[in-house]
């Protein structure tokens, strides 16, 4: 039997199938739109990417899922694509890449203020040696590379290059603390805490590359200490170790005129060019200070493809001279900065070694354009990453690369006003300004709050070890 349908009926029954259709659709357009679920989002603060556009966003954000940057653009573009599992509010704040310190010594944190003010051989051989003979020993280098985590990651430093005895003990601390780091065991031609010889070092240095080599955090590498303290087999025989793994090589180099003499001595040559007859220079290669270059060093540097670390607080407080920067950059070598240990700084703030950076080459040369405030920020961020060999992974904010952020407050007196965000972090802002630290996409330091240290005991660990530094310099 036919039922008729009385007209009105039909209408509604094909509106409500109009309907149903619809609402499939929508549903079906808003799943397209839905916004992609990642594990953390900053937004709202100033962006300050580091990319090659050197993009500066006002009411930027930046998305970040599992170890990596998925994502920079306006708060508001973010929105619409992501959702964060955790949201971290940058209002009133700048957001940027962490600063890399690409010349350190960690656990020199505990001889900080132990001897200022002192000619280098003095401040050496009185102090420093005779310290570090009688009080290094892997609880040492344990507790002065917790010590120097904790500042670091207070004051934005999300990567470090270290050189320094027991280095598997800075290893497990840096890793524990959530860092990354770049991590060189010392080769050194006298008798140390780790090593009776050049040669249980080197054995030392390949047992600590097996150890961590593939770990997402730690770059093992091999850290000669310089040309005048190795003789030329060792010198070979530390690098030749770090080419065979493919680790970088950590060296000190051309740091002062000591230095100089030595080489003209003992090969009639430059501290660049000696290491060059040896085969040694080549990428991989971080030779820190480089205060002593000829014009033709520098040319070797670059066509060797080794990078430099400039330490203007070290070189300054030690008198040790003023790296030409202005000619590295020119000759685009691949260069950052450092802070040196904290026995010659004696801090490992980074945004310090910014602005003395820029302050010490304007003076230096009486010219304010020497050094701009905009490469400064470069050589603590993607220069310091081409130096070591890390531009891919680290080093500016850009997406696929690892997720290392870090934000700044610029809410207070000092910060106010802001008319530009890239002066303000080079000429205003401070270490203890960093609010967040975030290394690998974990959240290290929250509203500086740190969460892979305990800050107490971080300090008090520290302080125990004071007694025995000062006798040991008695
Ligand atoms: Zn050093």
């Amino acid at each position: 039997m036919r039922i008729r349908v009385p007209p009105s009926l039909k209408l509604r029954r094909t509106s409500l199938a109009f309907a149903a259709g619809m609402v499939l659709a929508l549903a079906g357009v808003s799943a397209q739109n839905a916004p992609r679920q990642v594990s953390l989002v900053l937004t709202g603060g100033t962006v300050v990417t580091v990319d090659p556009a050197n993009r500066v966003i006002a009411n930027g954000a930046v998305a970040i899922d599992g170890t990596d940057i998925v994502a920079v653009d306006t708060a508001d573009a973010i929105g619409k694509q992501f959702r964060g599992r955790e949201t971290i509010d940058s209002s009133g704040q700048i957001v940027l890449p962490g600063l890399i310190n690409t010349h350190t010594h960690a656990p020199m944190v505990l001889y900080r203020g132990l001897a200022d003010d002192l000619a280098l051989a003095d401040w050496l051989n009185k102090y420093i040696f005779p310290a570090e003979a009688k009080t290094v020993s892997p609880e040492f280098v344990r507790a002065g590379t917790r010590l120097a985590a904790l500042e670091m990651l207070q004051s934005g430093t999300t990567t470090f290059a270290d050189m320094y005895y027991f280095e598997e003990e800075v290893a497990a601390a840096t890793k524990a603390a959530g860092l990354r780091g770049v991590l060189g065991q010392t080769v050194i031609q006298f008798p140390v805490a780790d090593a009776k010889t050049p040669a249980d070092a080197l054995v030392r240095a390949e047992a600590f590359i097996k150890s961590f080599k593939d770990d997402p955090l730690i770059t093992p590498a091999v850290a000669p200490h310089a040309m005048y303290t190795l003789d030329g087999p060792t010198l070979k025989a530390a690098r030749d170790l770090s080419r065979r793994y493919g680790v970088p090589t950590l060296i000190h180099l051309a740091e002062t005129s000591d230095e100089i003499q030595a080489a003209q001595e003992r090969f009639k040559s430059s501290p660049v060019a000696y290491l060059d007859s040896l085969g040694f220079l080549g990428p991989g290669v971080l030779g820190a200070h480089g205060v002593w270059v000829s014009d033709a060093d520098i040319a070797m540097l670059k066509a060797r493809s080794v990078g430099i670390s400039h330490n203007p607080e070290s070189n300054m407080k030690l008198a040790s001279g003023t790296a030409p920067v202005p000619a590295y950059l020119k000759a685009e070598v691949a260069i950052g900065l450092g802070t040196d240990g904290a026995a010659s700084n004696n801090d490992l703030d980074m945004f310090e070694a910014m602005r003395f950076a820029a302050l010490l080459h304007k003076h230096a040369s009486r010219d304010p354009r020497a050094l701009s405030a905009h490469s400064a920020l470069e050589m603590a961020t993607i220069r310091g990453a081409r130096a070591l060999g890390m531009e891919k992974r680290i080093g500016s904010l850009e997406p696929r690369k690892r997720a290392d952020v870090i934000t700044v407050s610029v809410n207070g007196a000092r910060q106010t006003p802001m008319y530009d965000a890239v002066s303000h972090l080079v000429y205003v802002i401070r270490g203890d300004d960093v609010q967040n630290t975030i290394v690998n996409g974990q959240v290290l330091m929250r509203s500086r709050k740190v969460l892979t240290l305990d800050e107490k005991a971080v300090i008090t660990e520290a302080r125990s070890w004071i007694e025995k530094v000062r006798a040991a310099v008695k």
